[in-house]
């Protein structure tokens, strides 16, 4: 509406808002002009009836009804009244003009309203008058003082004059005087709204078009660009304002030019060239540049066409649908690259990215702008950049090594597959997570502040220990480098993780190895020393005691060697698993190798005595705990041990001589019988100070040729002279004869045996040759020489003693090679071997002591041994000991099913002999036949006297 004229507005408006007031205007005069007809109506029937009042009362009260008749018609008559009637005090119409029934009950003829009015006029002393708005008339009630018909003795009765008055006449009045006032009216109201529109046209119309087209002008340039001051005060304001909005935007219009034109300079300044495309007058603008990029500096207009035919062929087409995907607005920038091959054949790519600057009302778009730039060399920077990230892409990923990367607040941005393999994470599940989640939580302090640290260098070659997903310890070892972005601000940090779980785990497993027994894992020798040297060294600072416990179990060996290996092996574990209860936290249980074990009790008291009894009762404990049977793999095994007990600190000494006391000790209680404990005494102290002193001897004495050999002759039950056995003596100028289980040791130990003992054969070798000279008898078989295990054991020893033998133009079987049973306990394989070539070679070969060692019976069918020598111990107490008696007889018994011989030692009595005949030995050795005696005596004594026996 407002679209078509503010003139035409403005009428409808003034004339609708005109019709609306004078509407109103007519009801308010119309309901002004009624209610004053019907107050005039009334007071003209109040005088009418006034009047009346007194006439029909006089006319009642003279009885006169034609006065009364009279009356009522004169009423009747009246111009506006329709219906009229004196009503007594019973409600009896007495006189009626038309409309009612003479001398029938008014109530009966009236309606509701009247009724109540009729009711209420009776006990009225003023007429009551209302009007009706539905028949619109008035009814007036006049009381009347009337006689009633039925009691003639009562003198005043109230009754009624009833008057019905119709406003007919009235309203025509009010109508009439209505339709004139309207008239008049409207006739203003018209000539009101004319002024209006005329005033408005001029005052606002006229400027408003004024101003239309002056911004016409002003637009089309036709004019300058000030607004005139013109019309009512506020279009002067808005003149003014239009004013300085025009300035404002000239000045802005020619910034925009400006910053246009420096746009433009800028974006060929960089080498980008600038596309203006006017879709509505299909012009499109180059700038100079995109002529230089496509090659065309020279031609002068450059539009569409020749852009479009600068551009390779095959580009063309994808260009075009590019830039019409976004016209139709399905993209939000027009971005696409294209090739321009210039002369010369050098190919250009050129980036365009334009976008629609404008559009028409319609929504088309109807502007668009792009600019354009060679990104030639840096498209093949990208290609060279991919194809090099490519490289550490893969790199990355190949990588042995893990790669860990964080950013700047410790958070992991990306890790390659080795490094979540390490750990038994997904690569994405350790995105986003901080590195100190994986380390070990005790170890999480130490790489708190990981990227704070300013010395980097810090984190190289540093260990860590990462918890895996599956809970397992890693070891890795770190190398870092912090990453920084192109202002050189710190971005984060690069780790390379080697995991050196296995490296560390060989690495504690050689220290186990080193100071741990593989088989029971208790602290082996190493460990131990290094233990008992910290105790001692505490304990003579603290002024107290400890004890050092050596413990050898009895009769092991026979486990190994009938049992097999694995049960040996089981019944140690088992042992070690035993003895580890009865220790206290603070002691250390130390297995030396074999069957030894040791047990470290520091601190036990400041008193000597005191800690001895200690440490010997806990001897006596681990005897007790080793007295149950073991099971181990379902076989019940005994064991028993003897244990040396040495005390420290003592004087000046060190951790051998600790070790040496305790295992002096042990080897004391083994002496005195299996299961035994003994504590290492001065006794046993001095033993070793000599034994020490020996050792020094040895050497200075075969040279000085201190020793000799004696020779002890061996007998069968014919008092035969059977052979010798060669006996070692050595005679010290000051000590006079050293016991040659003494020096024999001490040879044995610093390895002197070994010249002794090839001097003891060479001799022994020499003397039977002697002997074999001058005569020997004929039942006399052989020499038995003693072989020390140490000299047993030497590479060559069965070439050396051939040697010997030969060299003395004997023959091996004349020689009876004495082993231990001590022999037998280590490397049982090359002792076999070693017997089996002496076998060979034709030597005869005997088991020494036998029945003291700890060998089992079991292995013996496997040695090539001709011999069985019955250990003296056993012989000695023949006739009180049943045991001995016992394992006497078992031993012969088991020499005759084995084949072998059987001598028995130590025979000093008769009675020994008897017994040992009749158990089925033969042969013998012992004081009871001669002690041991020199070479020439044994000579005399009896090789003469034998031969001589003999040859006779
Ligand atoms: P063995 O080989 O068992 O020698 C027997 C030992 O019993 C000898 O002690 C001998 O004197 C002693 N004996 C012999 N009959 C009786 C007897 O009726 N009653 C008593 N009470 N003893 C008797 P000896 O000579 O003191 O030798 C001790 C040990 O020294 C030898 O025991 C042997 O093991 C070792 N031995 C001696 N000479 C040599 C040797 O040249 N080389 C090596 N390696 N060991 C030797
Ligand atoms: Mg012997
Ligand atoms: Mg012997």
């Amino acid at each position: 509406m407002f679209k078509r004229s503010l003139t035409t507005a403005f009428v409808l408006f003034v004339s609708v808002s005109f019709f609306v007031l004078f509407a109103l205007l007519s009801w308010g005069q119309y309901h002004a002009l009624k209610s004053l007809g019907i107050n005039d109506t009334m007071v003209t029937i109040k005088a009418v009836l006034g009047g009346s009042k007194s006439r029909l009362e006089a006319a009642f009260l003279n009885d006169d009804i034609l006065a009364l008749e009279r009356e009522v018609t004169a009423i009747d008559d009246l111009a506006d009244v329709s219906a009229s009637a004196v009503i007594d005090a019973q409600g009896v119409v007495r006189l009626s003009s038309s409309g009612f029934s003479n001398g029938e009950a008014v109530k009966l003829q009236l309606d509701q309203i009247k009724k109540n009015y009729l009711s209420q006029g009776h006990s009225s002393s003023e007429p009551i008058l209302t009007h009706n708005p539905i028949t619109d008339k008035i009814i007036a009630y006049l009381p009347l003082v009337i006689p009633t018909l039925e009691n003639q003795s009562e003198s005043r009765q109230v009754g009624l004059l009833y008057v019905e008055w119709d406003l007919t006449g009235s309203n025509r009045m009010v109508n009439h005087t209505l339709s004139k006032n309207m008239t008049i009216m409207a006739v203003l109201v018209v000539g009101g709204i004319l002024v209006l529109v005329v005033g408005f046209r001029k005052t606002v119309v006229a400027p408003l078009n004024n101003l239309k087209n002056k911004a016409n002008r002003i637009a089309d340039g036709t004019e300058a660009i000030s607004f005139g001051v013109e019309g009512v005060a506020e279009f002067g304001v808005l003149s003014q304002s239009l004013n300085r909005m025009n300035l404002t935007l000239n000045k802005s219009l020619q910034e925009v030019k400006l910053s246009e034109q420096r746009w433009l300079f800028a974006l060929e300044g960089a080498g980008d060239g600038v596309q203006d495309w006017n879709l509505v007058t299909d012009e499109c603008y180059f700038s100079d540049q995109v002529k230089v990029l496509l090659g065309l500096p020279d031609v002068t207009e450059v539009g569409w066409d020749e852009w479009m035919n600068a551009i390779q062929m095959s580009d063309r087409e994808y260009v075009e649908r590019k830039i019409q995907r976004h016209l139709k607005g399905l993209s939000e920038v027009c971005r696409v690259e294209y090739n321009v091959d210039l002369e010369g054949g050098d190919r250009h790519t050129i980036l365009m990215r334009g976008r629609v600057v404008e559009w028409l009302s319609n929504g088309k778009p109807s502007r668009f702008v792009a600019t354009h730039t060679d990104i030639t060399v840096r498209r093949l920077m990208d290609d060279a950049l991919r194809s090099s990230e490519e490289k550490y892409r893969k790199l990355f990923e190949m990588a042995q090594e893990g790669i860990w990367l964080l950013d700047s607040e410790g958070n992991t941005v990306l890790v390659n597959g080795a490094m979540a393999a390490m750990l038994g994470h997904l690569r994405e599940e350790m995105v986003g997570s901080r590195f100190s989640d994986y380390v070990e939580p005790g170890q999480r302090h130490l790489f708190a502040d990981l990227l704070s640290r300013d010395d980097m260098a810090a984190l190289n070659q540093v260990d860590v220990e990462f918890v895996s997903k599956g809970g397992r310890r890693v070891h890795a070892s770190l190398n870092s480098a912090p990453l920084y972005n192109d202002d050189g601000q710190n971005i984060g940090i690069i780790l390379g993780v080697m995991d050196i779980t296995q490296r560390k785990l060989a690495a504690e497993k050689i220290k186990q190895q080193a100071l741990y027994d593989e088989l029971t894992n208790l602290p082996n020798r190493r460990m131990l020393n290094e233990l008992l040297g910290q105790e001692q060294a505490r304990a003579v600072r603290h002024k107290h005691c400890g004890a050092l416990l050596f413990l050898d179990l009895d009769h092991f060996k026979n486990v190994n060697d009938s049992l097999g290996h694995p049960i040996g092996d089981g019944l140690l574990v088992s042992i070690g698993e035993r003895l580890k209860t009865v220790i206290r936290e603070e002691d250390t249980l130390a297995r030396l190798g074999g069957d030894e074990f040791v047990v470290l009790l520091p601190e036990l008291s400041k008193d000597e005595r005191k800690a001895a009894s200690l440490a010997h009762s806990v001897a006596v404990k681990i005897q007790d705990v080793l007295q149950h049977s073991f099971n181990v793999s379902g076989h019940k095994l005994n064991v028993s041990c003897s244990i040396g007990i040495a005390l420290y600190p003592l004087d000046q000494e060190t951790i051998h001589d600790i070790m040496k006391h305790a295992d002096a000790a042990m080897y004391r209680a083994k002496e005195d019988g299996r299961g035994t404990i003994r504590v290492f005494s001065k006794v046993m102290h001095e033993e070793i100070e000599q034994n020490l002193g020996l050792q020094m001897m040895l050497p200075q004495a075969l040279e000085q040729e201190q020793f000799s050999l004696f020779f002890q002759p061996q007998f069968n039950h014919k008092n035969q002279i059977i052979g010798a056995e060669v006996l070692l003596r050595w005679f010290e100028p000051n000590l006079g004869f050293v016991r040659p289980d003494h020096f024999i040791r001490a040879a044995e130990e610093c390895g002197q045996i070994i010249p002794l003992g090839d001097w003891v054969i060479k001799k022994s070798c020499e003397q039977l040759r002697q002997w074999q000279n001058d005569g020997l008898p004929s039942t006399f078989n052989r020499l038995a020489i003693n072989i020390s295990p140490r000299q047993f054991m030497l590479e060559d020893f069965a070439q050396r003693v051939l040697g010997f033998v030969e060299q003395a133009g004997l023959s091996p079987s004349q020689i009876e090679l004495e082993i231990t049973e001590g022999m037998l306990l280590n490397r049982l394989d090359l002792v076999v071997e070693k017997m089996q070539l002496l076998h060979k070679m034709g030597f005869y070969m005997a088991l020494d002591d036998f029945g003291t060692g700890y060998s089992s019976l079991s292995y013996l069918s496997t040695l090539p041994l001709h011999k069985l020598k019955i250990d003296q111990a056993f012989v000695r107490d023949i006739d009180r000991d049943k045991n001995d008696r016992v394992i006497v007889e078992t031993i012969i018994s088991m020499a005759q099913h084995l084949d072998m011989d059987v001598i028995a030692e130590g025979v000093e009595e008769k009675h020994q002999l008897d017994f040992l005949q009749q158990k089925g030995c033969f042969q013998f050795q012992g004081y009871y036949f001669s002690k041991p005696i020199p070479a020439d005596e044994f000579y005399s004594d009896w090789i003469s006297v034998q031969s001589r026996s003999s040859s006779v």
